[in-house]
């Protein structure tokens, strides 16, 4: 299973890359996610922690789709839930966090680039609150960020070897809610077929790799989802 934005917006998150996307109507708003101009410029910094802050993902809670994952590991039928979103919806539904794989990583863990050491970013949210426009790392004082993986920085290998493993061993491989144009994550629907899996995608919609799937469907996620769910594993 892999999960992408289109699976949050039922939550009221916005698709970043969507026609409605954040970045879709104001592409200076990448900067805020690019490694390079998070570490080089103190004012993308400050403007950062605000959009942070301000995420509608805090206050969000799961929706259908969310839950009808949760259902299907409940039948053991659910090898791995590889998913792009960094919100931790599945996790808050129920979903087990053994078995979700954060490709993009997560808003709620903050690291510092300098020494590594994590925390929560509700803490580092409650000093900007307090006043401070840049909470740097408590332990060194260097610049800390959220624990998700910005444009210019690798996908953690760990993470993306037990996707690639779970997609070269499974019956179905369903991608649903994404756009299947983001690398590597676009990728394991490759690794999936090539290893005898059928590929099935939810998403509203084409994607480059409708050619290769079992099954295409563009209804509503909410609904579509829970219905194809049951259709592949009876
Ligand atoms: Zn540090």
């Amino acid at each position: 299973m892999l999960t992408g934005a289109g699976v949050s917006t039922d939550s009221g998150i916005p698709d970043f890359r969507g026609p409605n996307g954040v970045w879709t109507k104001n592409p200076d708003a990448q900067k805020l996610f690019d490694i390079d101009a998070y570490l080089g410029d103190p004012e993308v910094r400050h403007r950062s922690w605000l959009a942070r802050r301000r995420n509608p993902a805090w206050g969000a809670e799961p929706n259908a789709a969310h839950l009808s994952l949760v259902e299907l590991e409940g039948r053991g039928a659910l090898r791995a839930l590889v998913t792009q979103n960094i919100d931790r919806l599945h996790q808050k539904a129920g979903s087990s966090p053994d078995l979700v794989l954060e490709l993009h990583g997560n808003m709620v863990e903050v690291v510092c680039t300098a020494c590594g050491t994590g925390s929560l970013t509700q803490d580092a949210l409650d000093r900007v609150d307090a006043g401070e426009a840049d909470p740097r790392c408590l332990a060194c004082g260097g610049i800390v960020k959220t624990a998700t993986v910005m444009f210019g920085q690798p996908l953690d290998p760990t993470v993306l070897d037990a996707a690639t493993q779970a997609a070269a061993d499974c019956e179905w491989f369903v991608a649903v809610g994404t756009s299947l144009r983001v690398h590597p994550a676009a990728g394991l629907c490759d690794v999936a077929v090539r290893n005898g899996a059928r590929l099935a995608i939810v998403n509203a919609d084409p994607t480059p790799y409708d050619h290769l799937a079992a099954r295409v469907v563009r209804e509503p996620i909410g609904t579509a989802l829970s219905a194809l769910l049951a259709e592949l594993v009876p």
